[in-house]
């Protein structure tokens, strides 16, 4: 589709695709459900979606196939990619670890010299390595790493962890972690020389940014007596003064304020005491600072 559209490549199936899609469908972009299609356009957006392998993405944004793709910082690193991260995207977080058979033990980095250690990120890994001067032989394997040790290919593993529930699985423990992952936002280099598709990629970043701001941050909203409001204000963590609103009872004020979503439970109960009732903690659905 050579039509002048920015072209976004997400993944087909997997873990990232839902998260990627939400994300965008927050940003105002109106994408109909993809079905087994590889390319759509948004219906309000300058907009083109590539639903690729996510092994692909970096290396198709890299020589410009799609000009800016969403994918897993793992995939980014270990492929070697030479795009620009425009964004860390707050989902898909993971870590490559080091696993070993639970009957073994690992106390230090250095009694790693001489191992084998299987792996589906060999480019990572390697440079793990070196930066710990280490001198251990990596395994390179494409899948099911984790039955490695026992099959005595290798005595260790380094692949993604979340739960920890494949590690058990297979009687294997946690080491030491190489790398941290979530997904990202990554450009060709050379889209800044394209004027109109750069220009549709700033307000795409603006909708993004007002997007993750908006997930991350809640409304909250209270009455409390006059005489409690400087007390509520220390406790109310706002991006900016809470708006105080006059009651019908003029002792009393409504007090609203944008606060970071984590915040709430750690403030709750000292928001009580401090007299506040009828608390409410509302979703924000988009914000522009
Ligand atoms: P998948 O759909 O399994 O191919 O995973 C795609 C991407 O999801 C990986 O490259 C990671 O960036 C991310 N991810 C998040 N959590 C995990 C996990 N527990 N295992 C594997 N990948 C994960």
């Amino acid at each position: 589709m050579l039509n002048g559209n920015l072209k976004l490549a997400i993944q087909k199936k997997g873990r990232l695709t839902d998260k990627s899609l939400q994300l965008l469908r927050n940003s105002g972009l109106d994408i109909e459900d993809y079905s087994e299609r590889l390319i759509i356009s948004a219906r309000n957006y300058e907009l083109d979606l590539l639903f690729l392998r996510d092994d692909d993405i970096p290396e198709y944004v890299q020589d410009g196939v799609a000009d800016i793709g969403i994918v897993g910082e793992d995939i980014i690193h270990e492929k070697k990619a030479e795009v620009e991260i425009l964004r860390k995207l707050g989902f898909g977080k993971c870590r490559l670890s080091l696993a070993l058979p639970e009957s073994k033990s690992l106390n230090n980095i250095e009694e790693l010299n001489g191992k084998r250690i299987a792996t589906s990120f060999p480019n990572i890994l390697s440079s793990y390595l070196k930066k710990n001067n280490i001198n251990a032989k990596i395994v390179e394997i494409s899948g099911s790493v984790e039955i490695a040790p026992s099959l005595g290919v290798s005595d260790l593993i380094c692949d993604l962890v979340s739960t920890g529930n494949t590690l058990k699985l297979n009687k294997l423990k946690k080491s030491f972690d190489v790398f941290e992952s979530q997904a990202a936002l990554i450009a060709n280099r050379d889209l800044k020389n394209d004027v109109q598709k750069y220009s549709v990629l700033q307000d795409f970043l603006f909708r993004i940014d007002s997007a993750l701001k908006a997930k991350t941050s809640k409304y909250l909203m209270m009455n409390a007596p006059k005489s409690a409001l400087e007390t509520i204000k220390q406790i109310v963590p706002s991006l900016k003064s809470p708006t105080v609103l006059p009651l019908a009872d003029e002792s009393m004020v409504a007090i609203h304020a944008v606060i970071p979503a984590e915040e709430f439970w750690n403030i709750y109960q000292n928001l009580k005491q401090a007299g506040a009732s009828g608390i409410l903690l509302l979703p924000i659905e988009n914000m522009i600072l």
